[in-house]
């Protein structure tokens, strides 16, 4: 469409033209027909000097655009507001000015008091004789409801265009009206929430055209797995939710979620790329886990968020602890901005030694935070916190500062190693910060290790290859962290010029029966690192059998309790004489295997009583229990797992005051490892039945009913525990 500056020009041009007909507009004509159209309000005129002041404004526009009845000579862009970067795209008024070329319907804004006034703009030069440029000339028209007008049908648009699928707005409509229709009945409705796992670097490295081939190949996908299009939802980026209706079983959304993982988890092929990704799922179900769209979404979110930080490629439950642990991590990081101007973070170091000697080489800090309230807080606590806010940039320099500042006053030759995050790896001025900091404090870079793990690769590599250069022309020693944890890639060791490698020590845990097949990759990293003339560090070394396997796999340097845990800095060298510095080995000769015994308590319900007992083990067909006395075999249990978790049970061994049950129905996995149960009872349900919410409550409640002759003596003795674990009968 023609812009009305542009036909009324050409009627100019028409009527102003050599074959000109009958009728012309000249002199007093034209100017009439200019002033009603001004005056009819299809906009105005303008026009500026050469230095950018208008010169001409139309009258009609004075009074929402200037304060003064005479505009003349003020600056015309000064009118409208700044345009907003990210927002109003590149064709600005600032930006067409500059150019002094013709410009077409260029949008501006301009702002008086709380009122937004949205301007479209076309001009050309004026150019005069030889003199070249002196000013603009143009048309201004106030669009503001055209634009409201378009706002308004893009917001009522409910599909996603790039996938077809419908959109957030669609999915906050039909779970706000389904939630709502299904609350009088109780009836339940899951929602899947669901995101891509390392899609970012797929977008970055291959391009949006690809992410966007993606994310379309995803929806498809999810449609075959789901079924049911109606039903799925993009809400934006690599987000997409799943809606299932009257579905409380946690055992088909468990499988569901898994079968959306396997099948997003497929490689995909685009044009000639080939690439895969993960995926993470949180599931929610109303009304148990909250009665509104809104809890429901964001309980889900709550679970996809544990999901990805449980291992990415997963699915989880709700359930209220995720709620505390975010409650927590919003604490932590609220107090995490005054924890460092109140000094309450601390660097412990921990003695690298030589594995054939015991003599020390260099510490690793460790970072702890003496919280006020919450005590000591471990910094796999609250290091993903920090790295979620930002903080971490700021924390991971107090560390570099503090840990330079130490080590300076050290043996010679001693080094200390540094962790480093991959956000601050990331972040273009680290090595600045790293050569200031080795500058303020004269240590020698060499003495400087920095402490990086695989995720770095995760990013895009030519920023990455550049980093390591720049870093290494500093002088700095890089180890590669964890390794064997994560994405373990031989292939990074050949491109990245790392100093030492640091096997990680849950390789080093495994490792220890000569069956095992972390010992003979072991085996070949330590070869491929001789090679390529890097160290090696085993980490965790807890037990003199570990010790020995590090010495006969030829591991060079050796971490962990054995020889000492991270201690603070006044007690590094309490030992230590002055010839050389070197620690003794000494701790368990085994590795000792954690018994890992379970001790929940959890409730039993037989006839009208309510027993607490201790859950000593559980699996998907049955329990075994601790605490009553004498249950004969075949008694019929209720158990009580918790968050409205009941299962029927048989005993089917029953030993004094241990009981083997078998459960009617299957648990199901929790996505985390653990069990529970399909179906969940609503805490109105149980109160209407007498299901008290804790054993506490229980008993005392049982008491007066009791008393009140309402139930009758407990069939059961019970055994009670001491605070300190030891038996006693009541
Ligand atoms: P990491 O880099 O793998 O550090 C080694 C962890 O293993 C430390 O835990 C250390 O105390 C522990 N450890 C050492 N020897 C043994 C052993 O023999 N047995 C056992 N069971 N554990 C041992 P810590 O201090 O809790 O640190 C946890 C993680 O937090 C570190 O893992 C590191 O990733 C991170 N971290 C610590 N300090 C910093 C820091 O200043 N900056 C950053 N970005 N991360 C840090
Ligand atoms: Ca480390
Ligand atoms: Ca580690």
């Amino acid at each position: 469409m023609r812009s009305i500056y542009n036909r009324l020009k050409t009627q100019m041009a028409d009527a102003q033209g050599a074959a000109a007909p009958v009728k012309t507009l000249r002199g007093a004509a034209a100017d009439q027909m200019l002033a009603s159209f001004e005056t009819l309000g299809l906009g105005g005129f303008w026009s500026t000097d050469g230095e950018g002041r208008i010169s001409y404004l139309s009258p009609g526009l004075v009074r929402p655009l200037v304060h003064d009845d005479d505009a003349r000579g003020e600056d015309f862009l000064g009118l409208f507001a700044s345009p907003r970067p990210g927002i109003d795209g590149q064709r600005t008024m600032p930006f067409v000015f500059a150019r002094k070329g013709k410009f077409e319907r260029v949008i501006a804004r301009s702002i008086a008091g709380n009122t937004e006034t949205f301007w479209q703009i076309s001009g050309e030069p004026i150019a005069t004789g030889d003199s070249g440029f002196n000013g603009f000339r143009g048309h201004i028209l106030d669009v503001t409801s055209d634009r409201q007008n378009a706002e308004e049908a893009s917001q009522m648009a409910t599909t996603d265009a790039l996938t077809g699928l419908s959109n957030r707005r669609a999915m906050s409509v039909l779970l706000e009206r389904t939630v709502s229709a299904f609350a009088p009945q109780r009836r339940a409705c899951a929602v899947l929430l669901i995101d891509l796992d390392r899609f970012k670097q797929v977008n970055d490295t291959l391009g949006h055209a690809v992410g966007d081939a993606l994310l379309k190949q995803v929806a498809q996908r999810l449609i075959r797995v789901v079924g049911d299009r109606e039903r799925i939802f993009r809400l934006g980026g690599d987000e997409f939710q799943v809606i299932v209706p009257d579905v409380d079983d946690r055992g088909r959304l468990g499988d569901l979620a898994g079968s959306i993982i396997s099948s997003l988890s497929e490689p995909y092929t685009i044009e000639t790329n080939r690439c895969t990704i993960g995926t993470s799922v949180g599931i929610a179900v109303s009304p148990y886990d909250g009665e509104t769209a809104d809890d429901i979404v964001r309980n889900a979110d709550l679970a996809l968020y544990a999901a990805k930080h449980s291992g990415r490629g997963r699915y989880r439950f709700y359930s209220r602890e995720l709620l505390e642990t975010a409650e927590q991590r919003r604490h932590l990081e609220e107090t995490m901005h005054d924890a460092l101007a109140n000094g309450e973070f601390q660097l412990l170091y921990q003695p690298l030694v030589k594995a054939e000697t015991g003599v020390v080489v260099g510490t690793e800090a460790l970072i702890r935070w003496n919280h006020p309230e919450s005590g000591l807080i471990s910094p796999a606590v609250f290091i993903p916190i920090a790295e979620d806010s930002q903080m971490i940039c700021r924390i991971g320099e107090w560390v570099l500062r503090q840990a330079c500042e130490d080590a300076i006053k050290w043996p010679a030759g001693t080094r200390v190693a540094v962790n480093v995050s991959p956000i601050q790896f990331a972040d273009p001025s680290f090595p600045k910060l790293v050569s200031m900091v080795l500058n303020a404090t004269g240590l020698d870079p060499d003495r400087l290790e920095l402490e990086i793990t695989e995720s770095v690769f995760l990013q895009e590599s030519a920023a990455t290859d550049a980093m390591f250069k720049t870093l290494k022309g500093l002088g700095v020693r890089l180890v590669l962290d964890d390794f064997g944890t994560g994405y373990s890639s031989l292939a990074y060791l050949k491109t990245a010029p790392f100093d030492k490698i640091k096997i990680d020590q849950s390789f080093v845990r495994g490792a220890t029966s000569n069956a095992d097949r972390n010992r003979a990759i072991i085996a070949a990293i330590v070869t491929l690192a001789e090679a390529l003339d890097m160290e090696t560090i085993a980490e965790g070394v807890e037990s003199f059998d570990q010790l020995t396997m590090v010495r006969e796999l030829k591991i060079g340097h050796v971490q962990g309790y054995l020889y000492s845990r991270p201690v603070p800095v006044e007690d590094l060298f309490k030992d230590v004489d002055a010839a050389d510095w070197k620690i003794e080995a000494s701790g368990p000769a085994r590795q000792r295997h954690e018994r890992r015994a379970m001790y929940r308590t959890i409730g039993v319900i037989h006839e009208d009583h309510y027993y607490p007992v201790m859950l000593r083990n559980l699996s998907a067909s049955g329990a075994l229990i601790e605490g009553l006395i004498d249950v004969p075999l075949g008694t019929r249990l209720m158990i009580d797992l918790g968050d409205g978790q009941f299962e029927l049970a048989t005993v089917v061994r029953t030993r004094e005051s241990h009981q083997g049950l078998g459960f009617d129905r299957e648990l199901v996995s929790d996505g985390n490892g653990g069990l529970c149960t399909r179906h969940r009872f609503l805490a109105h349900h149980l109160a209407a039945a007498g299901v008290p919410r804790n054993a506490d409550e229980f008993q005392t409640k049982q008491a007066s009913m009791l008393a009140n002759g309402i139930i009758s003596l407990p069939r059961f003795s019970v055994v009670a525990r001491n605070s300190d674990g030891q038996r006693k009968r009541s």
